[in-house]
């Protein structure tokens, strides 16, 4: 193998081909309604601004990890075969309680909820994991060395337990008999997943089922769930998707009046949300979308955008041990600007045109700075200045890719 190639990049590839299996399957079984156009973009964006974080976060993960053990860790544990069976188990247990705790708290809920947001149920939702779910989990698993399991187990057991649960979002699996007393399996993770007042606060477990059984929180699949939040976010703007429930919570805290209300806006559970905040931030700092009909060059320009965002992502994490620092930043920038714009251009905002001409100076200026050329950068930018002042470029723009109201 090629020295300094980073090859767990090479899980994204693997994971959309997965996606691209269901959704063909799908269509097969005549199901394809099980995915949304919007609903996958959001997704997936969320998706790849989660694995572009954790290029740079992953290894300050381990090394907690390896810290915490080095200085902390309380038994001396072998690498027998049965510990790594008592692994997976604690595992399993610190799961449980890291993702019931991140229902049950608003500052942890405000990071998982994230992944809870799809009306949709699919692969696509696996990917919907934000980097300060990631944070929280590191805080969580590092119950594991300091329990004395060396780190060089855990990883990998960690990595396992990451990619099982992606196999669990979806609805073409159906009930799989006796496995479905042992394992989590997609019909309790669908449970997980509901909005239905029956379902709510069910199967918070990962790999195995009887730690809600244990805990009193296991409910079987009785009737197709609904999927989503139980007040369902009404955008798809990569930015309110990530901190609204932030902005709910400093919301709450600024509108109580004891230290009391306070402490509970933050580590209450949801249910002392003020239902009144969302709706009130939503008039203020949404954009009421209009109804529209999309254009099929809409989709495609959308569907090109992501991939090539994706791409971008799959070089860098691939060469990341070998990117000096102007490259890392520059494919950063460009691949989060190009998410924000994805978001937007669902949101159909008209600032949009102003955010592409920012996003075509990402590279302008990244090749001007390797060159030590920034006379060509400023030229470029006022030759750009002159001929959207000419043109009417951004009302051709707008009749491109913005959609026709209905
Ligand atoms: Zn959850
Ligand atoms: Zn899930």
């Amino acid at each position: 193998m090629a020295e300094g190639i980073n090859y767990t990049a090479l899980m994204v590839p693997a994971l959309l081909l997965f996606m691209g299996i269901e959704y063909a399957y799908a269509r097969h079984k005549k199901k394809s309604s099980y995915f949304k156009f919007e609903s996958s973009i959001s997704n997936l964006s969320i998706g790849v601004a989660e694995r572009l974080m954790d290029l740079f976060f992953s290894a300050s993960f381990y090394s907690i990890y390896y810290a915490v053990y080095k200085y902390y860790h309380v038994f001396d544990i072998s690498n027998s075969w049965y510990w790594w069976i008592i692994l997976l188990l604690a595992t399993d247990l610190v799961w449980y309680w890291y993702h019931r705790l991140g229902h049950e708290i608003n500052i942890l809920w405000a990071a998982h909820i994230v992944h809870h947001q799809s009306e949709e149920f699919n692969y696509t939702v696996a990917a919907r994991i934000t980097i300060f779910q990631a944070v929280v989990r590191c805080g969580f698993w590092s119950i594991l060395p300091l329990l004395g399991f060396p780190p060089g187990m855990v990883i990998p057991i960690l990595l396992v337990h990451g990619g099982y649960s992606f196999f669990t979002h979806t609805r073409l699996v159906g009930k799989l008999g006796f496995i479905e007393n042992i394992l989590i399996t997609p019909s309790h993770h669908r449970v997980h997943h509901a909005a239905d007042e029956e379902y709510l606060d069910k199967n918070y477990g990962d790999i195995f089922i009887f730690w809600d059984v244990l805990f009193g929180t296991f409910k079987r699949e009785e009737k197709e769930p609904t999927y989503g939040i139980t007040h369902p976010l009404k955008s798809n703007s990569f930015i309110w998707q990530h901190f609204h429930y932030y902005a709910e919570i400093w919301a709450a805290v600024h509108k109580s009046k004891t230290w009391k209300e306070k402490f509970r806006a933050v580590f209450g559970g949801p249910e002392y949300m003020n239902p009144n905040i969302r709706p009130l931030l939503e008039r203020k700092l949404l954009y009421k979308q209009p109804k529209v009909k999309p254009k099929n060059r809409f989709k495609a320009y959308l569907v090109y955008q992501i991939t090539l965002t994706m791409a971008a992502l799959l070089v860098m994490s691939l060469f990341y041990n070998s990117l000096d620092i102007p490259s890392i930043i520059a494919t950063t920038l460009l691949i989060l600007v190009t998410l924000v714009n994805c978001g937007a251009l669902l949101e159909q905002r008209r600032w949009i045109f102003y955010l592409e001409i920012t996003r075509f100076f990402i590279p302008i200026g990244y090749l001007c700075y390797i060159y030590s050329a920034p006379a060509s950068f400023v030229t470029c930018l006022l030759f750009t200045l002159i001929i959207v002042a000419i043109f009417p470029l951004k009302k051709w723009y707008h009749s491109q890719l913005f959609q026709t109201a209905q």
